[in-house]
């Protein structure tokens, strides 16, 4: 993985020239490095370089990655689908939940979270209009959701998580994340404290830095495009 160094620099400058030009204080947006399909052994340039946020979309795969970086100080993110019978792994190794898009895994969350850990910080993903996958709860269901989630004592509802499709057009890009950007801030009309939001790929960072996002999720623009399918 030589090469990588060089990449997560230029990755940190862009988050920091868009921070700059879009009125962001600087260092509010947070990198996670999105590992899927990258081996331990290629975490660990990012790691020996202060990065400390990594997003993992494959459980087994995760905790393989988990069990082998143990003595390093990483937060685990995870940002993948959630079939229900991984909820108690996830529950247990992760600090972070992105892709909670449905009541019965986050009730299955909440219950598997084990009781010496703080809360399990968790964003809801919603499925914006231009959104690739089926996954993400639909915009109309949101607020019922969030209510519920809320609600939930072991999680701590945290905000938005948005993957729509890759677009080339920049102004599309920012009206895709500009509607998350507006849910969030709807619901916290209706009562809730949300404060983050994660959107922003390794094509449209810029984009999700302008709408204010807090967690950019950058896969291909640290390590080179990946090999497996995914
Ligand atoms: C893979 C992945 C990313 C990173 O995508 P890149 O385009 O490689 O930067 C971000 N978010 C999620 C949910 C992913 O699965």
């Amino acid at each position: 993985m030589s090469g990588i160094g060089p990449r997560l620099q230029a990755v940190l400058a862009r988050i920091a020239a868009a921070e700059n030009r879009y009125g962001r204080k600087p260092g509010s947006v947070k990198l996670i490095a999105a590992s899927k399909t990258q081996p331990a052994e290629n975490l660990r340039p990012l790691i020996a370089a202060k990065q400390r946020r990594f997003g993992e979309s494959f459980v087994q795969e995760a905790l393989n990655k988990i069990h082998t970086l143990a003595a390093q100080d990483i937060e685990w993110h995870f940002i993948g689908a959630i079939q229900a019978n991984k909820t108690k792994a996830i529950a247990e190794n992760f600090c972070w939940v992105h892709s909670v898009d449905r009541l019965k895994i986050a009730c299955r969350l909440n219950e598997h979270r084990p009781a010496h850990l703080p809360q399990l910080n968790v964003c809801v993903q919603v499925n914006i209009s231009r959104e690739p996958t089926k996954s993400g709860v639909r915009p109309e269901e949101l607020i019922e959701l969030a209510a519920a989630v809320t609600a939930l004592p072991r999680l701590r509802l945290r905000g938005l998580m948005a993957l729509p499709s890759p677009s080339d057009e920049y102004q599309e890009q920012r009206e895709a994340f500009a509607e998350v950007r507006e849910m969030m801030e709807q619901l916290n009309r209706h009562g809730h404290n949300l404060d983050v939001l994660s959107m922003g790929m390794s094509t449209d960072l810029e984009a999700a830095v302008a709408e204010n996002t807090t967690f950019v999720r950058i896969g291909t623009a640290l390590f080179g495009p990946r090999h497996c399918p995914v």
